[in-house]
C-alpha cells in the first residue's frame, strides 16, 4: 500500500463555481469543467494561497488517502467522499496544523494586500520551499545569539536573533518568513496563534554552510510573541514552522535593480537580499537602492553595518522622523528628494520594487511613487499593476 498522503479537495456541494481559487493558484493546480472545480494532486504544493480568497469555505477540504483521487474522479464527485479508515491508522489530518496553515495564509494575504492585487514572484526567482514544518512537526532550533540592534538607552528594542538548525534541512530563500508560536495559552486557554518573522539572513545562512538563520525582531509593548523571542537566551530551544511565502522573493537575475523601501524591521528581508548579492555577485555595480525610515539613527537596525556597504554597490538613503537635530522626514520624503533616481528606476523594466515594514508607510509611499511616475508621464496605477503582474512590485506590511 502507498504511504498515506494528504490531499486537497473542493466540496462540490458548497462551491459556487466563481473560479477565484483557480485564478489565484500560483502554479495552475486548480482547474474546472462544466461540473466541478478540482485540485490536481500532482501539482498542489499546499501553499494555501487559495484558502483566504474562497467566499464559501468549500476550498478548505482535506483527506488522507493512500492513492489520491484523480482529476477524473474529482470531476465526477456529486459530494465529497468520506474520510476512509486509513486516517484512523496514523496520519489523521491534524486539525491544529490545518488551523495553523490557515492563519499563516491569512497573515500573508493581509501583509501582501497593499500591492493592490495578487503578487507574483519575480520571473527569475528560485523556487521556494513552503510549509515544510508545522506545529505537529516543527523545526527545533537552538538560539545561537540574541543581540540588541538599537540604542540600549532607548525604548525601541530591536533584536538580531540567530537560530541554529544544525543538520536539520531548512531551505529558506531571502524574503521568506518563519512561524513562531509563543508557549503558553491565551486568555481563553487556547494555544497562542502563530506570528510570522522575516528571515534576515541569505539562503546559505547567517554564516554560510553552518545551518543557521537570523531574524530581526522588535519587542512590542505587551506583545506575546515578540517578547518571547526578544527574551530568548543563547542555548534556548525554539520550535519554528515554515518556511512561508512564495512571492516576496528576489530575482535571480543580477541585472535586475532592487528598489527597497522600508521602515523598522521591514529591513529584515532587505538585509537578506543585500547579503545574497554581496555573496553571489559582489562585483555588480548600482544594482541596489535602499530607502530606509526610522525614528532616529539610534533606532535604525543595522545602521552601522549598512554604512559600510559601498555606495557603488548599494545606494542608501535614510530618513529620520525624530532626529536629534533638525526636522523630521519620512521615507516617502526621501523618494521625492531623489526624484531623478526614482523616476529612472520606475521607467525601467529591469526594476523590482519592494516595500516592507509598518503598515502606515504604505499610503505615503504610494502617493510619492504616483507623483513621481506622473512627472515622467507614467500612470502609476497602470504601471503598478503591470509591475505586480510581472513579479516586479511587492509589498509586505504589518
Ligand atoms: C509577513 C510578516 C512578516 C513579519 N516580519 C516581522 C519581522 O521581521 N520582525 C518583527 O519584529 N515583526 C514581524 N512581523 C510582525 C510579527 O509577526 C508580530 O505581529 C509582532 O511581533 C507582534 O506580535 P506579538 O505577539 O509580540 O504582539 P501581539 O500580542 O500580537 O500584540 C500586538 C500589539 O497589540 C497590542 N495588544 C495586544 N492585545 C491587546 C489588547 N487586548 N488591547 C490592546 N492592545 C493589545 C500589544 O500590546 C502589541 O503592541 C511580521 C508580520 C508579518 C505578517
Amino acid at each position: 500500500m502507498n504511504q498515506p498522503v494528504k490531499q486537497h479537495l473542493i466540496d462540490p456541494e458548497i462551491c459556487i463555481r466563481c473560479y477565484t481559487c483557480e485564478m489565484t493558484c500560483p502554479i495552475g493546480a486548480i482547474e474546472h469543467d462544466d461540473n466541478n472545480v478540482v485540485v490536481d494532486p500532482d501539482k498542489c504544493n499546499f501553499c494555501m494561497d487559495c484558502i483566504p480568497v474562497c467566499p464559501t469555505g468549500s476550498i478548505d477540504e482535506w483527506r488522507v488517502v493512500s492513492t489520491p483521487y484523480s482529476l477524473e474522479q474529482q470531476y465526477a464527485f456529486e459530494e465529497l467522499p468520506e474520510q476512509d479508515d486509513i486516517a484512523a491508522e496514523d496520519d489523521t489530518p491534524d486539525a491544529d496544523a490545518e488551523a495553523h496553515d490557515r492563519v499563516i495564509a491569512e497573515l500573508l494575504a493581509d501583509a501582501h494586500s497593499g500591492a493592490g492585487g495578487r503578487a507574483t514572484a519575480p520571473r527569475s526567482a528560485s523556487k521556494p520551499t513552503i510549509n515544510m514544518y508545522n506545529p505537529s512537526a516543527p523545526a527545533c532550533m537552538t538560539v545561537q545569539g540574541n543581540y540588541r540592534l538599537t540604542d540600549p538607552e532607548g525604548d525601541n528594542d530591536v533584536r538580531h536573533i540567530i537560530l541554529d538548525h544544525g543538520s536539520l534541512p531548512f531551505p529558506v530563500l531571502e524574503g521568506q518568513s518563519i512561524g513562531i508560536i509563543a508557549p503558553g495559552t491565551d486568555a481563553d486557554g487556547k494555544p497562542h496563534l502563530p506570528r510570522l518573522y522575516s528571515v534576515s539572513s541569505p539562503r546559505d545562512g547567517e554564516r554560510p554552510g553552518f545551518g543557521n538563520i537570523s531574524l530581526t525582531v522588535k519587542r512590542e509593548a505587551a506583545g506575546v510573541c515578540s517578547n518571547y523571542v526578544c527574551d530568548l537566551n543563547k542555548g534556548d530551544e525554539i520550535e519554528v514552522t515554515g518556511p512561508f511565502g512564495s512571492t516576496f522573493l528576489m530575482p535571480g537575475d543580477p541585472e535586475m535593480h532592487l528598489l527597497m523601501i522600508c521602515t523598522g524591521t521591514g529591513s529584515a528581508p532587505f538585509r537578506g537580499f543585500t547579503m545574497r548579492r554581496q555573496r553571489e555577485t559582489p562585483d555588480t555595480r548600482a544594482g541596489l537602492s535602499l530607502f530606509f525610515g526610522a525614528r532616529s539613527a539610534r533606532d535604525l537596525p543595522y545602521f552601522g553595518p549598512l554604512q559600510k556597504v559601498p555606495d557603488t554597490f548599494m545606494h542608501k538613503s535614510f530618513a529620520f522622523s525624530r532626529p536629534e537635530t533638525g526636522d523630521g522626514h519620512y521615507v516617502q520624503d526621501l523618494l521625492r528628494q531623489e526624484q531623478e533616481r526614482v523616476v529612472r528606476l520606475l521607467a525601467s523594466d529591469k526594476t523590482c520594487i519592494y516595500i516592507c515594514g509598518r503598515r502606515d508607510m504604505e499610503q505615503g509611499v504610494d502617493a510619492a511613487l504616483s507623483d513621481l511616475a506622473a512627472t515622467a508621464g507614467l500612470d502609476w496605477s497602470e504601471l503598478r499593476d503591470e509591475m505586480r503582474n510581472d513579479g516586479r512590485y511587492h509589498v509586505e506590511t504589518y
